[in-house]
């Protein structure tokens, strides 16, 4: 081995360049937070080619001196803390001194800059790291920094750098970062000087969204404020239905620092338990301020990590932020929303929401709902005997439902029950209490349904199951529906409980995968293209996913600098509305883009499709739609489980519902 030497120090700062520089995103970001530390409250970035060509940051901070300028890109060289003491109490951005210093050694750096109250200004340039002399310049007050050709003389990892559009994305999440975080300042962002951003000061949170976002989900936001033991939270929060597939819509910052935080992360799931599916996550602008000393912010390079004095309390304080305004507001109109079936089918509703969930809803609704299905249950499952004193029939489980003995019959509603049961769930979405009821009977006779194979019908224990009586349904052509989410029926030994979106979900999920492996996938053409806005890192997702959205049946494409044009829709699709399905679509993608293999994306991307195609969680079913997923059930590949890998269904046998009732 070759003798211990001590690293010269421009080798030195081009390895701390490796931790602080990894793209022109995060010079973009390093150069706007010492913009806000010099007080700037105009900031103007422009950007070439992604970032790989130029990054110009100007603004009107407090300026750099002219005998200063060498210091400010000599590392370890700073102006924001002196002592170690100020480490624990850091009020800027920057304090590490080391992000000029690495962003010079990889690059050309031009800083001209000017003290408010100097003459003149000066201007210095350095390039891989060699300072010129200190010149004379002219100028307005404030820091010019441009930086060209970065990583010039590192050409490993210029290499890794992706395309201009890729580039400006995470460029553009930065910019987005520093904007929402900073109404107060003017921000203006540019790409090959076309202006993508112009945020006027003095706007509120609420406008930044809208600016940055979208309108729509802008005006939907909650607004929170909680503020308790020196922690004081708040921001703005999405409904449920505004649910994006993964949590790159979770904006969180720590006395301005956005930051990631996995106790947060936690407690945002937590906030929104039951309002969405858990494959779901919240939006969330949030603004955590902790006082200094409570939180160090010098674990991470580029300090998007931090460490809490006490986790557990800002967990708490952050869900229950979240979780006492969520309760206290009426989600109603979203849950009408969401399970409004008939609203969402077809192409031609207008504008639909982004991924409606119809798990949203309030104690007091779903207790309504509750109330609903037990009456509906028994409405359409009937009585077990007419004699008060008879056992149960085999296919009502009524002893579980009314908490009675099991040789007691139910109480509720014996007297109003009619003779016949409707078999028929109401399928109106408002249930209207008039439409005819067809007698079960009939209906059964009508609607021959899969019935299990009648050699192994349940006669093996007749003491547990007595013959059906004349009259009664046939328990093999007869499903009930509960919370208009399960599906109960009779099995050979006991009785299956289907989740309808779970088992719909991998029945659709199995067809697409069929159909796009044959390249059979039907789409087809809109005869009005629907737009939807979208930010430059979905613009660049799509772009760069192209080929494999085509061979999904997705068309899609640029409308303008933010808008993308749905051209072409998988057929399977029909259900939901396109601008919903492709906001989520190009959503996933950012998030997955280059960190999953082909084959992970398009599984990915196919059960994305069959979670939305499939019958929700809440969504009424007719007992024909009902037969009919059962029956495609049992023809699919892997019926047990849905895509996520939970189960479809769950078996209960007699015998374990015999143990439950302590017949044994
Ligand atoms: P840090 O921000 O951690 O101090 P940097 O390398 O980012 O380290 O910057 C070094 C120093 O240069 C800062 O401490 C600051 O004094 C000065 N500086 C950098 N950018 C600006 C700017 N836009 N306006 C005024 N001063 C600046
Ligand atoms: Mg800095």
């Amino acid at each position: 081995m070759a003798n211990i030497a001590t690293l010269p120090q421009l080798l030195v700062n081009k390895i701390a360049a490796g931790e602080v520089v990894e793209r022109p995103a995060s010079v973009v970001k390093e150069l706007l937070e010492n913009s806000l530390d010099a007080g700037a409250k105009r900031v103007a970035v422009d950007i070439e080619d992604g970032g790989k060509r130029l990054i110009r940051i100007s603004d009107d901070g407090c300026g750099i001196a002219p005998d200063q300028l060498p210091l400010a890109v000599a590392p370890h060289a700073t102006s924001k803390i002196a002592q170690e003491a100020d480490l624990y109490t850091i009020a800027s951005f920057g304090f590490r001194g080391e992000a000029l210093a690495s962003i010079a050694s990889v690059s050309q750096v031009d800083i001209v800059s000017r003290q408010a109250d100097a003459i003149e200004g000066a201007a210095l340039t350095i390039n891989g790291g060699d300072l010129a002399p200190t010149t004379p310049a002219a100028g307005a007050p404030g820091t010019t920094i441009t930086v060209q050709n970065l990583f010039f003389n590192t050409p490993a990892r210029r290499k890794f750098l992706r395309r201009p559009n890729t580039e400006m994305g995470h460029i553009s999440e930065q910019f987005t970062r520093v904007a929402l975080a900073n109404p107060d300042v003017h921000l203006t962002l540019s790409h090959n000087g076309r202006l993508l951003h112009e945020l006027p000061a003095g706007a509120s949170l609420r406008d930044r969204v809208a600016a940055l976002f979208s309108r729509e989900l802008a005006q939907g936001l909650l607004s929170v404020a909680r503020r308790e033991r020196d922690i004081e939270i708040d921001g703005l929060i999405g409904l449920p239905q505004h649910s994006r597939p993964s949590s790159q819509w979770q904006y969180v910052f720590l006395n301005g620092r956005c930051i990631r935080d996995r106790f947060i992360s936690h407690a945002l799931r937590e906030a929104y338990r039951g309002l969405m599916e858990p494959s779901r996550q919240p939006v969330v602008f949030l603004f955590l301020r902790v006082p200094a000393e409570a939180v160090d912010v010098n674990v991470h390079p580029a300090k998007t990590e931090v460490r809490f004095a006490d986790s557990n309390v800002i967990h708490s304080q952050v869900l229950a932020a979240l979780r006492d305004r969520l309760l206290s507001t009426d989600l109603s109109a979203t849950y009408q929303g969401s399970h409004n079936a008939t609203a969402r089918k077809g192409q031609s509703a207008p504008n639909p929401q982004p991924g409606q969930s119809c798990e949203t809803e309030t104690p007091e609704q779903r207790r309504e709902r509750v109330r609903r299905a037990m009456a509906d249950f028994f409405k359409t499952s009937g009585p077990p005997q007419n004699t008060p004193n008879a056992p149960p029939a085999p296919t009502t489980p009524t002893g579980e439902m009314t908490q009675t003995g099991p040789n007691t019959a139910p109480t509720m509603n014996s007297d109003t029950r009619p003779p016949l049961p409707s078999a028929i769930p109401d399928t109106s979405p408002d249930h209207a209490p008039e439409a005819p009821a067809q007698p079960a009977s009939q209906y059964a006779a009508d609607h021959p349904s899969p019935a299990p194979d009648p050699s192994t019908a349940p006669q093996a224990n007749p003491a547990a199951t007595p013959p059906a009586q004349p009259g009664e349904l046939e328990p093999s052509k007869h499903y009930v529906q509960i919370h208009n989410s399960y599906l109960v029926t009779e099995s050979d030994d006991g009785m299956v409980i289907v989740d309808q979106h779970a088992l719909h979900e991998r029945i659709i999920y199995e067809r697409l995968h069929q159909q796009v492996s044959n390249g059979t996938l039907s789409s087809q053409r809109l005869l009005i293209p629907e737009t939807v806005d979208v930010t430059a890192n979905q613009m660049a997702a799509m772009e760069k996913a192209g080929p494999l959205l085509e061979s999904l049946g997705v068309l899609l494409e640029p409308f303008g600098p933010r808008t993308v044009a749905v051209q072409g829709f998988p057929t399977l699709l029909e259900r939901v509305g396109p601008a919903e399905f492709v906001g989520d679509l190009l959503d996933l993608l950012v998030a997955q883009a280059g960190k999953v293999s082909r084959e992970q994306l398009l599984h990915e991307l196919l059960d994305m499709m069959a979670c939305k195609a499939a019958v929700k969680a809440g969504d009424p079913l007719t007992q024909q739609e009902i037969e009919a997923l059962l029956a495609q059930g049992k023809n699919v590949d892997r019926a047990s489980n849905c895509p996520h890998g939970r189960p479809t269904s769950i078996k209960l046998s007699l015998a374990q519902l015999e143990k439950q009732f302590k017949r044994t």
